[in-house]
């Protein structure tokens, strides 16, 4: 058998009283497009960030390709091929969506073939940079200022930008925060069509339940820092944990 993706156990993060992770053990098989949901404060972004590494937990082990990154730093879980995008859009507003594309490529480009070296031609960073603007439906806008695009289409940017590090695994945090329908319909469209490709397994934090339930093959839901449910859409759908948790229902246990 094949080594997980990524492998969480018993992890565990509190902040002060608070806590944020409580002995969260998950499995994440390679090409499964998974959603995290969970009520306001309930631990979501927390685990993004025990799994990207900007946090570190109190107590637990992560294993990526059944490596232990526990203690990594960011940098080298991205360069494993461990990446996510923030709930905040990052992208430099006064430059081109073609040279928002192409910086980090040619940063990524340095990091593989060393500061000192020749990165490449120009030609071959022009052809990656136009493939990833078309990856994320923007190659019409590769001329436009980025602080020119929609909402939605500064949050394809920065997932394109993401993409173009190649990565194994990438998080994303409420990707559709802030879009309008028809920005979250892009959105959702292309991360269903970059998922079926193969290359990059997606996590996605999400609130709204349309689009988890119509676009995740997994739902992991958070409450109070605790899994109290990881299933299908219809496995979730039907929990009476799930559904007491979101809609208040009285449910015998
Ligand atoms: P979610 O993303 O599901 O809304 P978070 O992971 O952001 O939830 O937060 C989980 C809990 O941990 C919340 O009660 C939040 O206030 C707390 N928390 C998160 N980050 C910090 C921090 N850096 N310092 C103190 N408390 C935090
Ligand atoms: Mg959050």
């Amino acid at each position: 058998m094949s080594l997980p993706l990524l492998e969480i156990q018993r992890l565990n993060k509190s902040f002060g009283r608070v806590v944020a992770a409580h002995d969260i053990d998950l499995i994440f098989e390679p090409g499964v497009l998974t959603s995290i949901i969970g009520p306001n404060g309930a631990g979501k972004s927390t685990l993004i960030n025990l799994l990207s590494g900007s946090i570190h937990p109190d107590s637990g082990s992560i294993f990526f390709e059944g490596q232990d990154i526990t203690r990594l730093p960011i940098h080298r879980r991205v360069k494993m091929g461990l990446c996510r995008s923030f709930q905040v859009v990052n992208v430099f507003p006064e430059l081109t969506v073609f040279d928002n594309a192409r910086i980090p490529l040619l940063a990524l480009r340095k990091r593989a073939h060393g500061l000192f070296r020749p990165v490449g031609g120009e030609k071959d960073v022009h052809r990656e940079v136009l493939e990833v603007l078309e990856r994320v439906g923007l190659p019409a806008e590769a001329g436009t200022t980025a602080s020119a695009l929609s909402h939605g289409d500064k949050r394809l940017l920065e997932v394109g930008i993401a993409l173009a590090a190649g990565p194994k695994l990438l998080f994303l945090d409420e990707p559709t925060a802030g879009m309008n329908p028809v920005e979250r319909s892009k959105i959702l469209e292309n991360i269903r069509s970059l998922s079926r490709e193969g290359k990059t397994t997606f996590v996605i934090v999400e609130h709204d339940m349309d689009i988890v339930f119509s676009l995740s093959e997994r739902v992991i839901v958070l409450h109070h820092g605790v899994v109290i449910g990881d299933g299908t859409t219809e496995e979730i759908r039907n929990s009476p944990r799930v559904r007491e948790v979101y809609l208040g229902e009285e449910v015998p246990s």
